[in-house]
């Protein structure tokens, strides 16, 4: 069995799509056993979310107009894959059900002028629920049967409702129950990425990006041959085509590099997608919708090592906090009163660095999280302060993580060296690093303004880019 995740740049529009439809058909061809997972169009969720947002803050404006484009979008598409006169009725129908459901919701929080997280979530998940529909209408359209299926009828998730985590078994349960017969039946699921409800049915979202997170979690619990992960360049490249211009697709990387890759701000792929599938051992394959004949990248237990360092990525918006103070010397407890302080605020620890002379310990944390993580720490560490055995929580905003990925790092001499010898050559400073413990990672932390650059001098150092296949595109298809 396979299970195909598409992107929003895959389904943006009714050309994309009769390509996705080209894909899943060719498939079948191989393996009949095929579902079929969709994000939103592209943009799509981000219009959802900040007309939500306008609408809490008394902006009726902005959800009507947005009302229009996501009409526009979807009837286009429709109209133009469905030819069946009462099928593309019934779809309309459902579409504009939709938008007036999305209407209903934006227009209660603009009254109530508050946005819940669980209002959030209803709202975010419709563009997946407008655009699955039209994709099995297109499937059956080209002859397949298929059935449109919500996965808040599969994924079974706890309520922290914007970012929800599933509960394998429970989610196991309910898949099978649901797809398997549609499979035996010979139809192709077609299914809402990201989406996902809780035990009750409250319907939650696996957070941004989730669709890759939804086909890692049906794969696992339908136990897929593979998961295919189809999007808008030529599988996970070296570096982000955005800022290295002859940044190469990889043929292999482990679920850890994958992992590594996307936690550091690969966006190709969402960082908990390899999760579910490492437990069951399933490969994952990252495909281009727009150049289905190239082998993409496989994301496998025990890749090849491909040299030693594989790929690198950068990870933005982010502060950098110290506490120091020579007093830190040998007095136990203050990394361990650090961390607990900082999770107290509930803020995601990015990196951790200490000096070894034990005077200062540094970490990153999200830009937003700065100021109040900064204040609890003063806070915790009042007394220290006064008798200066800390001298300060100091912070340093506009910092970026570059994380250098590849395991054949491990053990290999000199790869430090050769990270700094190119920074250094062209004044980039670096402000802090931190290797894994899997040595998999080096990373960096640099000032924002030398991010770029530094991942062109890196990737050069190590002679990461390379001649693409002639057939082959790293980059959009769609002009942004
Ligand atoms: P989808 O809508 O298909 O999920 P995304 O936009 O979420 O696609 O992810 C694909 C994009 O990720 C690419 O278009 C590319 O710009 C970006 N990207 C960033 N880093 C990498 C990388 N190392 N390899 C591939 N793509 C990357
Ligand atoms: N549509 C959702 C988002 O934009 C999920 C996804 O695309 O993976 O975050
Ligand atoms: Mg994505």
């Amino acid at each position: 069995m396979q299970v195909l995740k598409f992107g929003g740049t895959s389904v943006n529009d009714a050309k994309a799509i009769a390509q996705v439809v080209a894909i899943v058909a060719d498939q079948r061809r191989t393996d009949p056993n095929v579902v079929v997972i969709t994000s939103a169009m592209r943009g799509v969720t981000d219009l959802l979310i900040d007309s939500a947002r306008a609408a809490a803050a008394g902006d009726r404006q902005r959800y009507r107009d947005a009302r229009l484009i996501l009409m526009t979008r979807h009837h286009d598409a429709a109209e133009a894959l469905v030819h069946d006169l009462d099928d593309l009725q019934r779809l309309l129908g459902d579409v504009d059900e939709r938008i007036r459901e999305f209407e209903r919701l934006c227009m209660a929080v603009a009254i109530l002028g508050e946005l819940t997280d669980r209002g959030l979530a209803v709202i975010s998940g419709l563009g997946e629920r407008l655009l699955a529909p039209i994709l099995a209408a297109a499937l059956r359209a080209r002859g397949l049967k298929t059935e449109f299926v919500d996965a808040g009828e599969l994924i079974v998730t706890d309520d922290n409702y914007a970012s929800a985590a599933p509960d394998m078994d429970a989610t196991r349960a309910k898949s099978r129950a649901r797809l398997l017969p549609l499979l035996e039946r010979g139809a192709v699921p077609v299914v809402t990425g990201f989406v996902a409800a809780t035990v009750d049915g409250v319907p939650t979202v696996l957070g941004r990006g989730g669709s890759d997170y939804s086909a890692g979690i049906l794969g696992a619990a339908l136990d897929a041959d593979e998961v295919q992960i189809w999007t808008d360049v030529d599988g996970v490249l070296t570096a982000d085509p955005r800022i290295v211009k002859d940044a190469r697709p990889l043929a292999e990387l482990s679920y850890s590099e994958a992992a590594e890759l996307a936690y550091f701000g690969a966006k190709v792929l969402h960082p908990k997608t390899m999760l579910p599938a490492i437990d069951r051992g399933i490969p994952i394959s990252v495909r281009n919708t727009f150049n289905p004949a190239f082998p993409g990248t496989f994301v496998v237990a025990q890749a090849k090592n491909g040299g030693t360092v594989k790929a690198l990525t950068v990870i933005r918006g982010l502060t950098l906090v110290t506490v120091a103070g020579r007093g830190m010397m040998g007095v136990p407890g203050i990394a361990a009163r650090t961390f607990s302080t900082v999770a107290s605020q509930d803020a995601n620890v990015l990196m951790i660095s200490q000096a070894s002379s034990e005077q200062s310990i540094c970490f990153i944390v999200p830009e937003a999280d700065a100021g109040h993580v900064t204040a609890a720490l003063e806070n915790a560490f009042a007394s220290e302060i006064r008798r200066r055995l800390i001298d300060r929580v100091t912070y340093e905003r506009d910092v970026v993580i570059v994380a250098v990925v590849g395991e054949g790092m491990k053990g290999t001499p000199g790869i430090a060296a050769k990270l700094f010898g190119a920074l250094g050559e062209h004044n980039l400073n670096v402000v802090a690093v931190a290797q894994g413990s899997s040595e998999a990672n080096i990373s960096l932390v640099l000032g924002a303004a030398d991010a770029d650059a530094a991942v062109r001098h890196i990737h050069a150092a190590f002679n990461l880019g390379g001649m693409l296949s002639p057939n082959s595109q790293a980059t959009r298809n769609v002009v942004e």
